[in-house]
């Protein structure tokens, strides 16, 4: 089978290698019909993200089971299904919590040997430990491109505002329009959020924003801040989704967050950095962070999807071929896609 594998810094490619077999009861073998190139995947293409020469990448995708152990009940050989981004064991303390994301014995797909040495989904066919738990069947009628991001994307957005537990009239405001961050703009919208101030830098992002029903704002040339104040009566609001993952991000939602309001950082914090710890202290906000629950939420965001509430379709810019891959990483390396969905 073809699979997409890293080699080095900037250099992935698509290598033949065997296709893998069943081991535990509770694997599945599915052959994959569309897989996700994501932002994590950028921080392995970089180096950022450790991971041996000739792993197969990518942890987003939708396919058909091609062979099932024995323990295997949820899903059948057949089956479309869509994944989950990494594995949960069910029988640990935090499974059993219901924090699938800290899961002690989790894996995360194509993440090389330090998160769990499991193979990615970018290939022509994918092992699935803990079937059971990390797929679902795909829902009749839904796209493949649709479904994919169930597993990952959208149900990271969702946990963002699932995470923050905004309710029904809450103000929003979103900082970093990438797929996650519009993800959470909808998923703050069909939360009954009353108004979704959107922020970033590139103007296409802001339009698909504003096309989702958010009010966008340019970071330099609109002044969130005074925006933000002036359409809140000076308050603030109540729910800040930091979607970019950077200290500067995060004090700026620090700024924008209402007394006793909420901020919920989903991107990826990697080392140290100053945020303005004395004005969450004196504003009382509930800071939430961490890894998406996608587990935990995938149902409800497959409802959602299939109710119209959710759709990410407008999110697909590019659809390309596995053999294109080192392409596809180039362009989505340059920003030149907001995502890729690769075929074989
Ligand atoms: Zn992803
Ligand atoms: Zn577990």
């Amino acid at each position: 089978m073809r699979a997409v594998t890293f080699q080095a810094p900037g250099e992935v490619r698509v290598e033949e290698k065997p296709v893998p077999e069943l081991g535990a009861a509770d694997d599945a073998l599915v052959r994959v019909e569309a897989s996700g190139i994501c932002g994590s995947d950028l921080h392995i293409y970089h180096g950022r993200v450790p991971v041996e020469p000739g792993f197969t990448i990518g942890h987003e995708f939708v396919g058909t089971v091609l062979a099932a152990g024995d323990d295997v009940g949820r899903v059948a050989v057949g089956d479309r299904v869509l994944g989950c981004f990494h594995t949960a064991c069910a029988t640990c303390r935090s499974c059993l919590r219901g924090d699938y994301h800290r899961c002690e014995r989790g894996r995360t797909f194509g993440h090389g040997s330090h998160l769990g040495d499991l193979q990615g989904a970018q290939a022509e066919e994918l092992l699935v430990p803990r079937a059971n738990l990390t797929l679902r069947k795909v829902p009749e009628g839904m796209s493949d491109q649709v479904a994919l991001f169930a597993g990952d994307v959208m149900g990271t957005g969702y946990h963002a505002i699932a995470h923050a537990k905004l309710r029904a009239g809450d103000t929003v405001a979103v900082l970093g329009l990438g797929p996650v961050g519009l993800c959470a703009v909808q998923a703050a919208l069909a939360a009954g959020a009353t108004e979704v101030f959107a922020v970033d830098s590139v103007e296409q992002r802001l339009q698909m924003a504003a096309r989702f029903g958010a009010t966008p704002l340019h970071l330099e040339q609109a002044d969130p801040k005074r925006a933000v104040r002036d359409a809140t009566d000076g308050r603030g609001v109540d729910v800040v989704v930091d979607a970019v993952g950077d200290p500067g991000p995060l004090a700026m939602a620090v700024s924008l967050a209402r007394d006793a309001g909420t901020v919920s950082g989903i991107g990826a914090y990697a080392g140290r950095g100053e945020v303005p710890i004395g004005l969450a202290w004196l504003k009382g906000l509930t800071l939430r962070l961490g890894l998406a629950n996608v587990i935990a939420h995938v149902d409800r965001v497959l409802a959602l999807i299939q109710a119209g509430k959710l759709d990410p379709a407008p999110l697909v810019s590019h659809r390309m071929k596995l053999d294109e891959a080192a392409q596809a990483y180039r362009i989505y390396d340059n920003r030149e896609a907001l995502k890729i969905v690769l075929t074989p």
